[in-house]
Parts: C-alpha cells; sequence; structure tokens
C-alpha cells in the first residue's frame, strides 16, 4: 500500500555543539578547533549530572552533542541514553573501538563513534561537527516502498543533521522532485509499485544533472545486474542491501562532497569574489537568453545599472576595507529584491547591474525607487563608528533594443542623466510608452524619481 508522501522533516535547528568530557586535554583540543567553526557556539561540562541540568534547561539550543563514554558519574556510557532522549544526535568518543562496542553504537545509532586517543580521531569529530553544519541546508529525498526502511535510512539521515523527505514509489519520488527544487541527494530503492527505481532515475535525469543532483541506487543481493542498470540510468553510486551504516554514511559524504566542489567551482569563475554576485561574463550569459526573449514579447524585461555615488569619497574618508563592506552590503540589498524573476550581478568596480522579469501589471519605477531606497538605508560604520551614507544612481529601460549591448547602453545614459540631476535617483530611458494615436510605438524619454 502507497503510503501518503511525507512533509519535510527538519533537522535541529540551535548552533551549539554540547561536549561532555571529563579529560581537560581533550576537551581543551577540542574546543580550541570549534571555535575556528563559523557560526558555532560550544558549551562544554564534565560530568552527567551538569550535562542534565544543562539539557533541562537548554536542550533547544544543541544540534549535535561529543560524549565522553567515561565520566565520573557515569562510568558506563549513560550520557548516551541522556542525551539521546532530547533527540540530538551523538558523536561518541571512546578510548577503544572493538567489535562489541562497534555493533552497540550502531544499535543506539550514533552519528559516529571516534577513538579520542590519536589525534586524527579529534579531527575527525570537528569535521563531522562542520558537515552537519554544511548539512542543514541540503534535502535528501529517500525513495522506498518498505515505510520501515524509509523510516530507517531517514533516520540515520538525520543523525547527520540533513533535512529529509519520503515517497513510497518512483511516481511520488519524482513529485516531489519537481516540487522541492532544494533536494541534493536522492537514496532509492528498485523495487517499487508503480514506477521502479530505475524508471525514476532516467526520469529525474531528464531535468536534473549529476553535478546537481546525487543519486544513490539500493538494491538487494540477489536482484542481478539491477546496480549496472542504476549506473546507466544515471545513479551517481550504489549500494547493496543489506548495507553498513558505515558505507551509507560514506557514500553520502563523498557525494555530497563532489556536489560541493563542482558548485564551489562554478562559483568561483561565475561569481565575484568580494560580493558573491554574479559577475559580468556570467551575467552575458544569462542576460542574452531573456533578451532574446524579451525581444520576442514573450517578457518584460527591465535592465538597470546602478553605480555607487562619490564612491571614491567613501574610501578616501573611511579607508578601502569601509569601501569593500559598502559593496558587500549594497550586494546583498540587490540580493534581497531579487527574489524569483530578478538577476543581480556585479559589472565592476561600483557599478552593478540588476534585470527583472516584470509581471504584467508591476511598475519598474517603484520597484527600482525601492531598491534605491533599501540601499540608501544601508546602515554602515566607519572605523570610528562615524555613519557612512550610501547611495546609488540609477538608470534603466525597457526597451529591448536590438541587443543586451544596446539595452546597458540605453540605461547606462540613464546612469548619466541621473548623476546630473544630483544623485541617489532613477531615470528610466527609452520607455515603450504609448504615443497618441500612434499606440505601440516606442518613443525615447527620460523621466526621474527621486
Ligand atoms: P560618482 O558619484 O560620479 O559615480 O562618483 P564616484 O566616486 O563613485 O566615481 P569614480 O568613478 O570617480 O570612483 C569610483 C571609485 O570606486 C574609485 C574606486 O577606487 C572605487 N572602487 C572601485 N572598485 C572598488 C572595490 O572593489 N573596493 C573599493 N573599496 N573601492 C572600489
Ligand atoms: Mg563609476
Ligand atoms: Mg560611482
Amino acid at each position: 500500500m502507497n503510503m501518503p508522501a511525507q512533509t519535510l522533516q527538519e533537522p535541529r535547528v540551535g548552533n551549539r555543539v554540547l561536549l561532555v568530557e571529563d579529560s581537560r586535554a581533550i576537551a581543551t583540543v577540542l574546543l580550541s578547533q570549534f571555535q575556528q567553526l563559523r557560526d558555532l557556539e560550544c558549551t562544554h561540562v564534565t560530568t552527567l549530572e551538569d550535562a542534565r541540568a544543562f539539557l533541562r534547561s537548554s536542550a533547544r539550543e544543541v544540534f549535535v552533542a561529543v560524549l565522553d563514554l567515561n565520566l565520573p558519574d557515569a562510568p558506563d556510557g549513560e550520557i548516551v541514553e541522556l542525551v539521546q532522549s532530547f533527540g540530538i544526535p551523538v558523536i561518541v568518543l571512546t578510548s577503544s573501538v572493538d567489535d562489541e562496542k562497534r555493533e552497540y553504537f550502531l544499535q543506539r545509532q550514533v552519528a559516529d563513534y571516534v577513538s579520542k586517543n590519536h589525534l586524527a580521531g579529534i579531527g575527525i569529530v570537528v569535521r563531522l561537527v562542520e558537515r552537519m553544519i554544511e548539512n542543514r541546508d541540503s534535502q535528501v529525498l529517500v525513495v522506498d516502498d518498505s515505510a520501515a526502511q524509509r523510516a530507517y535510512v531517514c533516520s540515520l539521515l538525520f543523525n547527520h543533521g540533513y533535512q529529509t523527505l519520503q515517497a513510497a514509489d518512483g511516481r511520488e519520488g519524482l513529485r516531489l522532485l519537481q516540487s522541492n527544487s532544494d533536494i541534493r541527494l536522492v537514496v532509492t530503492d528498485y523495487n517499487m509499485p508503480d514506477m521502479n527505481g530505475l524508471e525514476m532515475v532516467e526520469e529525474m535525469r531528464r531535468t536534473r544533472h549529476a553535478d546537481d543532483l546525487a543519486i544513490i541506487g539500493i538494491s538487494a543481493v540477489n536482484e542481478k545486474g539491477v546496480l549496472a542498470r542504476f549506473l546507466k540510468s544515471g545513479a551517481n553510486d550504489f549500494l547493496t542491501k543489506p548495507f553498513e551504516t558505515e558505507e551509507l554514511y560514506c557514500r553520502i559524504d563523498q557525494n555530497m562532497d563532489m556536489l560541493r566542489y563542482v558548485r564551489e567551482a562554478r562559483d568561483a569563475a561565475n561569481r565575484d569574489y568580494l560580493t558573491k554576485l554574479y559577475n559580468r561574463r556570467y551575467f552575458f550569459q544569462r542576460a542574452t537568453e531573456l533578451h532574446a526573449k524579451a525581444r520576442s514579447g514573450e517578457l518584460r524585461l527591465l535592465v538597470a545599472m546602478l553605480d555607487a555615488d562619490h564612491f571614491k569619497k567613501i574610501n578616501d574618508s573611511y579607508g578601502h576595507q569601509t569601501g569593500d563592506d559598502a559593496l558587500v552590503a549594497m550586494a546583498k540589498a540587490l540580493q534581497a529584491q531579487s527574489g524569483r524573476q530578478g538577476f543581480p550581478a556585479r559589472f565592476g568596480g561600483e557599478e552593478f547591474v540588476y534585470l527583472q522579469v516584470l509581471e504584467i501589471d508591476q511598475d519598474p519605477r517603484e520597484c527600482l525607487d525601492y531598491l534605491r531606497e533599501q540601499i540608501a538605508a544601508i546602515e554602515l560604520y566607519g572605523p570610528d563608528s562615524q555613519r557612512v551614507l550610501l547611495s546609488v544612481s540609477i538608470g534603466a529601460t525597457l526597451n529591448p533594443g536590438e541587443s543586451i549591448d544596446e539595452m546597458l547602453s540605453i540605461a547606462d545614459q540613464g546612469v548619466y542623466l541621473a548623476k546630473e540631476q544630483g544623485r541617489n535617483r532613477v531615470v528610466m530611458v527609452g520607455e515603450p510608452r504609448p504615443v497618441p494615436g500612434n499606440s505601440g510605438l516606442l518613443r525615447s524619454g527620460a523621466r526621474s524619481s527621486s
């Protein structure tokens, strides 16, 4: 029987690591390494009782706990049960690992168990915590007709910080992928009613490339040839049932790393290093496609150029670092405005460009004026805590002209006029507006607002 699609299961929201460890030496090394991770808080206690007291008041803040099994008031790993009773994923520090202990840890579903006798073990803990922070932004779709198997895989994923979604067959999996563009990884069974795993993977690959969505296929040992067919259908990787927990984690980590490297390489080529906005090169790639659609009347395309006002003075008065901070703040305002239909880029220096596909009833001037106001409202302070006032002059056009270059040069005329008229304003140029007795004809005109 098909289970209904489950809603998104989210990881814990806090940003705190709870470290319970009575060895001062190990705690010191771990704490100093945790401090180097961004956006991470840390609480360190040395006994079960202190951990209990802390969790009673603050469990909500904790997204992972790193636990020593041998504490003065809990010599036998009792701390694990306590922390797990709050639903918190656990990484275990242990002095030795044998088969019996490993079996016990796996049964208890710990995120990982690490020998603390070597520096390498400390490194593994820190890397896993860092990974768990990164994983929180990633959705994983688990597709399996067995509710028990789905729940098992999802609980393992939850323990490594992932958001999870479940589907009971291929068709439901496809539907969920289409409606959740944040899904980065699919873990799928083969044999399912109403579209099997292979058919589903083939369909998924029509719209999502292997660089952008990883797929791991799972099949039973007796399903001969299925793994090879999974790979041929476009899966990145596979597992054979039954699999070891560590094997699943290892495959998932490797595939997520691969996606991350591809994304970083792509960003290095397409984005501006300082503001992280798209760069000029990538802008032209995207803008040319949109421009073709604007030319054919498929959409209304607004092209705006923004030039920071008296920016040289900002550098001269407050220093280059404050100038850089100002550019980053302006980029953020642009990004916040862009939503689904907007596309901002840094064109060079203190110049930005902003494209927006307008809705039929959307007023371009209103939209740009709002952006201008958002930038003027930025609260930035210089090295002596003085407020740094920022503003931009914006030139824009809806006239598609012959090419995107022509649109940009029309918009640039608007920037020139805005500067001339006193800066911190929007000037629209070459607006396609109806001319009396000759409706639909394009006429050049410049109007400003500030
Ligand atoms: P206007 O209002 O006429 O545009 O005056 P302006 O000073 O902004 O224009 P101008 O073109 O004379 O100067 C631009 C300044 O922007 C000079 C340059 O040092 C600064 N700038 C360009 N890129 C960067 C950057 O990446 N960081 C910093 N801090 N400053 C930059
Ligand atoms: Mg300039
Ligand atoms: Mg300028």
